[in-house]
């Protein structure tokens, strides 16, 4: 039986002092109670909070990024065993922002999936088409080639990876998918996911919605039967916001 994954990608916000104070505002939330059991529950704070986090423990956390090297002198860069080391089992990869930002394509997401399955963790990987491709109608299209781009080069994925459907064009605008579009997509991302794992094993895979969700469209998306959970930016940051998507499931 599947869980449910609610992750929080706290992004490039809050301070150590100010995010270890928003980690301890959850955790009072989660230890009265305030969701189901059920759910699996993950915060992805900056790699500075890492530390603190671990210390304190009571929710899980996970990391927005890692290098795709294993070690050695690449100046500035964190690895999976890092990660891993301060308790990080899902790592994000292939982030829209980093895409976008830091240019990043399929030989840096090959390297990072690999070393990720490496460390035996787990790559919460985000594929998503812009609103232009949308318009041109070849949103299909585009996530099959941000899937096969990777996924192609492994032989046999050997963890269960997480796929997060994020419309470009929904993360961070306030805008979201309708259910109708969120569903779609999921249902063919599945699909195409079967091809690479087999059928069983992608009937079991998550697949996270993130774009703008909030606890006022959190429930309509949670419903819908290929969406196993959400990926939640801007609304992870509030204490209150995050857990009432939480209570949504
Ligand atoms: C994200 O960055 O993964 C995201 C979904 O952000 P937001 O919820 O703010 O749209």
């Amino acid at each position: 039986m599947k869980r449910p994954l609610i992750a929080g990608n706290w992004k490039m916000n809050t301070s150590p002092t100010a995010g270890f104070a928003l980690y301890k505002e959850l955790l009072s939330g989660k230890n009265a109670g305030a969701f189901s059991e059920d759910l699996e529950w993950l915060v992805l704070p900056p790699f500075t909070h890492l530390g603190a986090f671990q210390q304190l423990g009571g929710i899980q956390v996970g990391a927005q990024n890692c290098s795709q090297h294993s070690q050695g002198a690449f100046t500035g860069e964190i690895s999976v065993d890092m990660l891993s080391d301060l308790g990080c089992r899902y790592i994000l990869v292939g982030h829209s922002e980093r895409r976008q930002y830091f240019k990043e394509g399929a030989p840096e997401l090959i390297g990072k999936v690999s070393q990720i399955m490496i460390a035996k963790c787990i790559p919460i990987f985000c594929v998503g088409e812009t609103l232009e491709e949308r318009e041109q109608g070849i949103t299909e299209e585009v996530l099959e080639r941000q899937i096969r781009e990777v996924f192609d080069q492994f032989s046999y994925i050997s963890v269960d990876v997480v796929l997060a459907y994020e419309p470009v064009w929904a993360i961070g605008t306030g805008k979201t998918a309708t259910v109708e579009q969120a569903q779609e997509a999921h249902a063919f991302l599945r699909q195409l996911w079967s091809k690479f794992v087999g059928e069983n094993r992608a009937k079991n895979t998550r697949i996270l919605y993130g774009g703008s969700m909030k606890p006022d469209n959190a429930g309509a998306l949670l419903s819908m039967p290929d969406i196993d959970g959400g990926l939640i930016g801007g609304a992870a940051l509030n204490a209150n916001a995050f857990l009432s998507i939480a209570a949504e499931f």
